[in-house]
């Protein structure tokens, strides 16, 4: 395994593959890695011939009041999760040489990068598609890997990958959970024990919708869901949506396939979920 700092000896060392005919798998990640990290590792891994993956807390994807610079970094642990995966290169540049004082370029991804997380933060799905576009040419990815724990992410990555014909595939990874349904998170080492326990509650709370998408309506399950929430309880809760599952809009009573993703907060600590809810004999 090689560890590549500088953004163009990345791009030298990957189109050397290229031109090889190695079929190249990137993984991008802001490092604290886990087991949610490794799945994509494991998927990549077993699916091309090379694997590049990224660590990066990329500054443009956060607010001014956001984490940034608390954002855990455990870089010899990392790396050595990355070393047992059987990655082959470790991109880890500076914030500095991604995004200097003279960057001036940003994509966006209209409507969107503007629904659930987009309202809460800012400019956030911006910076996203800003730092993976830049990977994507860094990488000469043929295969990049998304967990479905970042849905709104995933489906931000996959139109503008078709929006801006990039050749690399965009390959969607279950999300991982802790055995008491937590899904795994590098912001779930901000929990303190208590809250870590409370949190479980979420995905129980998200299977209950889940079943009661079958029958009930969805002002009511949002309502009912609400309510169980604030039971746990949660400090605050920014969302509660049901969106259709291809495109994120919103979705009717009518639909057969929808997302519904929250996001709320124990004490401190932001966290989302999100479950698929399938209208039975309808999919
Ligand atoms: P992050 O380091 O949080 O930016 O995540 C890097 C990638 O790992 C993203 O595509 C995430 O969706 C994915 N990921 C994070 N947590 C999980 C999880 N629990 N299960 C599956 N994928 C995950």
């Amino acid at each position: 395994m090689k560890v590549i700092k500088n953004p163009l000896e990345m791009q030298k060392t990957a189109f050397k593959h290229f031109k090889n005919g190695d079929e190249i798998g990137l993984i991008p990640t802001m490092g604290a890695l886990h087991y949610g990290h490794v799945s994509l590792f494991k998927k990549a891994v077993k699916g091309n011939d090379i694997t590049i993956a990224s660590i990066f807390v990329n500054p443009t994807q956060f607010g001014p009041n956001e984490d940034y610079l608390k954002y855990p970094k455990p870089i010899q642990k990392d790396l050595e999760i990355c070393r047992k995966s059987c990655i082959d290169y470790v991109f880890m540049p500076l914030a500095n040489s991604m995004f200097p004082m003279s960057h001036k370029t940003y994509v966006e991804v209209k409507t969107l990068q503007d629904t659930l997380c987009g309202s809460f933060r800012k400019n956030h799905f911006r910076g996203v598609a800003t730092v993976v576009l830049k990977l994507f040419n860094i990488s000469c990815a043929d295969r990049a890997y998304f967990g479905i724990k970042d849905f709104q992410q995933l489906r931000i990555i996959e139109r503008m990958t078709k929006d801006l014909n990039f050749k690399t595939k965009i390959i969607s990874c279950p999300i991982v959970r802790e055995s008491s349904g937590l899904a795994i998170s590098s912001r779930n080492s901000y929990l303190n024990d208590t809250e870590r326990k409370l949190s479980a509650n979420i995905y129980k709370i998200l299977k209950v919708a889940a079943q009661d998408f079958k029958n009930k309506d969805f002002k009511s399950i949002k309502k009912n869901t609400f309510d169980r929430l604030k039971e746990i309880p949660v400090s605050k809760v920014d969302y509660i949506e049901i969106l259709n599952f291809d495109d994120l809009s919103p979705a009717d009573e009518n639909a057969k396939k929808v997302i519904f993703a929250v996001a709320l907060w124990i004490g401190g600590t932001r966290l989302i979920d999100n479950i698929f809810m399938i209208k039975p004999g309808r999919s």
